[in-house]
């Protein structure tokens, strides 16, 4: 069987890629030092060939050869795509998991790794530890022709964005809509449908995406989550944050083509 390996080595949120603006790609050797490597995923090509996936953090003592460079995680979902994004997010969570849970939280016994998954065990209690999801959500609220946006305050100058926010405990994905939009703006909405998700490494979120009418009320921000919100018409919208495959940009895309495709008012 003839095996090829694809290594996502990540450093301070940037992952090593091969320097080839013809081809940007993960390295397929193991050309740098690195601290941890973990097992991600094999994938079976076909009946003489599989590919395997590791990821690994880079020592920072490690000089980067001259054919490798770190970028941005966040550049990697425009450079990369799906499903090497999502890789990518599963690298940073495994990574992080296995760097923060190297004592137990209950007793401050040494954990242990379970090799053949991802769980991490008390040498003395026996408690586990297992990489951790986030779900958050997001919602694109629609009034008529306009959608609504808002900035938070550590966005780019003149950006905006959709309501976001985390599931809290003891919540309902839909009750934490309806909480994170009546806390951020005031409004009430309604004929919640449920669009996507996507994986999110900043930490470790898994965005649940929705779509929703707007109900009543009126659009009060409230500044302490955001800078500013408003409802904005699909051809005159304002700039968006970067990655344009991330799933706030699928949301708005998708609302401004559902208002192009409207047939004219007879
Ligand atoms: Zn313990």
């Amino acid at each position: 069987m003839l095996k090829s390996i694809d290594w996502l080595v990540i450093q301070n949120g940037c992952l090593l890629i091969v320097k080839n603006p013809a081809l940007i790609h993960v390295p397929t050797t193991q050309d740098v030092s690195v601290i941890k490597t973990h097992f991600l995923r094999q994938e079976i090509l076909n009946e003489s060939e599989n590919n395997q996936i590791y990821c690994a953090e880079l020592d920072t003592a490690c000089n980067i050869p001259a054919n490798l460079t770190l970028i941005p995680l966040r550049q990697t979902l425009a450079l990369l795509g799906t499903p090497w994004f999502n890789h990518i997010v599963k690298a940073c969570s495994i990574i992080n998991w296995d760097k923060n849970h190297q004592y137990c939280g209950r007793c401050g016994g040494k954990t242990i790794r379970e090799s053949s998954h991802f769980e991490r065990i008390c040498s003395a209690c026996t408690l586990p530890f297992y990489p951790r999801i986030s779900p958050s959500i997001i919602v694109l609220i629609q009034r008529s022709d306009q959608l609504l946006m808002a900035r938070s305050y550590h966005f780019a100058p003149g950006t905006y964005g959709l309501i976001a926010g985390f599931v809290e405990i003891g919540e309902s994905v839909e009750e934490a809509v309806h909480r994170e939009v009546i806390e951020e703006t005031g409004i009430t909405i309604k004929n919640i449908q449920y669009f996507g998700s996507q994986p999110w490494p900043f930490p470790d979120s898994l965005m649940l995406a929705f779509t929703a009418q707007y109900a009543s009320g009126t659009l009060t921000v409230n500044t302490t989550e955001l800078e500013e919100a408003n409802w904005y018409r699909f051809d005159h919208l304002p700039g968006r944050p970067g990655a344009h495959l991330s799933i706030a940009n699928q949301l708005i895309d998708h609302f401004i083509k559902s208002q192009q495709n409207k047939p004219p008012i007879a």
